[in-house]
């Protein structure tokens, strides 16, 4: 490596393999970074007057990773990106799930006594604290980003979630005619300001009260403008077959669909070979589908998920603070303790084949306003508090006013590679931008250890995957979803996102117990040309941008 010019405008990497993205194997060549973007790759690049060398002899070099899938809306603007360099990633999408930075909730909408109950289950998810977003549309939001400067480039969806919380706030019924209107007047405002496509979160309130119809007539809209539609579909609620079905319902509209996080929520729920095969019938018919899928076999959703429904739901909407005070009651009404006891065990046998106490191994506590809990299973909180662990669940949702979520360790790691190697599917987190300063968040090891994991235990270790097509699955593949046409593969004039890793070295270190640490492996991640990561150092370069939809 030498530097002779301070003011970094060209930088050459030199003797690179170099794995371009198509999904072909590497090949030798040098390439030469000029401003933001690739000025040139050639076999040898002589006689270049860089401002910086980089010798990549032996080193992979390829387009800077595309996490399809995060939930960056609101942290990206909180830290240098730290857990996304570190696997090599460039561009997060955000506004999955059905939760996105716009439209704001409406106050007007959203009942006094709902407010609670948003806070405590939906802002966690979020990643907010605030109710009240301080953005109305989404070129307010992508203005902010600009002017505050970012780590990684950032790609905008909608969310169905906030279009309901918009018109509807958290009522459970379906719209009537002016206001699915009005939902649709404010999805093409936002599609105008550049959003990519529409996002749907159908296992959590409010997409959960929608019916498949609201779905399509919203993705009529999406498509007119030849948006996207990703979907966080109801395979915890209906399970894996039925959710599948309805997203394949939805891309009958012609929306191109990306089925989220396409995983069996829950080791009973459903068989992940039939989905598989109703989305290979449903593209053989002509529709266009494809999934991402994070490589731990696990998920992450809120600790309710283990506590019987009818606690939480009434029949107009989802009650938090109702559902506290009938956990408290089961400390002194036995006849309520047992019922609950008793559904909590059939709740928990059929999602995570949970049998004897020391099974709940498989659940571990996410709380950011109880940090003592962070990162402990519920079997571990148990035996600290001498109690049954269906009591330490119980206690721990009254401790934390219902704000926890969890990751389960709910699948088997057969159908784990079942979907990490389907040709339809590519890698995304499920994560989030973690503000490094702030220790109290016990993320989930998504967060620091996706990409990474993919490379280093599936392709080198396992050899489920080539390199080149692990990379494709990471590039060009999502880049081809999102209608990316400068982004995902290295060619020039393209944005300058690059990134060198070590084939040999690349492997995720983030665990359950501790997944606020680092991959090892990626050697230099470039952003938009410039250098973000730098052998272990972050620059603070902040050089991502906010992409709209052209
Ligand atoms: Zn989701
Ligand atoms: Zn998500």
């Amino acid at each position: 490596m030498k530097e002779n010019k301070s003011d970094m405008k060209s930088i050459l990497i030199k003797n690179g393999n170099i794995i371009d993205g198509t999904g072909n194997p590497w090949f030798k060549a040098d390439l030469l970074i000029e401003q933001e973007k690739i000025k040139e790759i050639s076999r040898c690049i002589k006689d270049c007057d860089a401002n910086r060398t980089i010798d990549a002899t032996d080193l992979i070099v390829s387009p800077g990773f595309i996490d399809i899938h995060t939930h960056s809306d609101h942290t990206i603007l909180l830290g240098e990106g730290e857990n996304a360099l570190t696997q090599g990633v460039t561009t997060h999408v955000v506004g999955n799930c059905g939760f996105s930075a716009t439209p704001p909730i409406n106050p007007n909408k959203l009942k006094e006594e709902d407010y609670d109950t948003f806070k405590l289950i939906l802002a966690p998810i979020l990643a907010i604290s605030e109710v009240e977003s301080k953005y109305q549309r989404l070129n307010e939001y992508l203005n902010d980003l600009k002017q505050k400067r970012i780590p990684i480039n950032i790609i905008p969806l909608i969310g169905h979630s906030m279009l309901r919380l918009n018109v509807l706030g958290l009522d459970n019924r379906v719209p009537n005619s002016n206001e699915l209107q009005e939902m649709k007047d404010i999805l093409a405002e936002e599609m105008e300001y550049g959003a990519f496509g529409m996002s749907t979160g159908l296992d959590y309130p409010p997409g959960s009260f929608s019916e498949t119809e609201e779905i399509i007539e919203l993705c009529k809209v999406v498509k007119e403008y030849n948006g996207i539609y990703t979907s966080h579909f109801r395979g915890f609620g209906i399970g894996l077959i039925r959710a599948t079905k309805e997203a394949i319902k939805i891309a009958k509209t012609g929306i191109p669909v990306e089925i989220s996080h396409f995983k069996p929520f829950g080791f009973y729920f459903g068989d992940i070979k039939k989905a598989c095969r109703l989305i290979e019938k449903a593209r053989e018919d002509n529709l266009d589908i494809t999934f991402d899928v994070f490589p731990q076999a696990s998920n992450y959703t809120f600790l309710f998920a283990l506590i019987p429904p009818w606690v939480y739901y009434t029949k107009e909407k989802l009650d938090i603070p109702r559902a506290l005070d009938i956990l408290k009651q089961t400390k002194t009404d036995n006849d309520l303790k047992n019922k609950i006891y008793e559904e909590i065990d059939n709740i928990v046998e059929s999602f995570l084949k949970i049998k004897k106490q020391e099974d709940w191994i498989k659940v571990y506590i996410d709380a950011p306003n109880r940090p003592d809990y962070g990162g402990k299973t519920i079997y571990q909180i148990s035996l600290e508090k001498n109690i049954d662990p269906r009591e330490a669940l119980i206690q721990i949702l009254i401790d934390v006013k219902g704000s926890a979520n969890a990751t389960y360790l709910s699948m088997s790691e057969e159908d784990n590679i079942i979907t990490i190697a389907h040709p339809l599917s590519m890698f995304a987190s499920d994560g989030q931008i973690i503000p490094e300063e702030n220790d109290k968040i016990f993320p989930n090891p998504y967060c620091y250890g996706c990409f990474t994991r993919a490379l280093g235990k599936y392709v080198r270790e396992e050899k489920l995957l080539t390199l080149h097509d692990a990379i494709r699955r990471m590039t060009s593949f999502p880049a081809q979803k999102l209608g990316l046409k400068d982004r995902g593969l290295l060619r020039e004039g393209f944005w300058a996102d690059v990134t060198i890793f070590d084939h040999r070295k690349i492997i995720d270190k983030a665990t359950y117990e501790n997944p606020r640490l680092y991959s090892e492996g990626i050697e230099y991640v470039f952003v938009n040309g410039a250098l973000a990561y730098d052998q272990g150092k972050f620059t603070g370069a902040l050089s991502g941008v906010p992409l709209s939809r052209k």
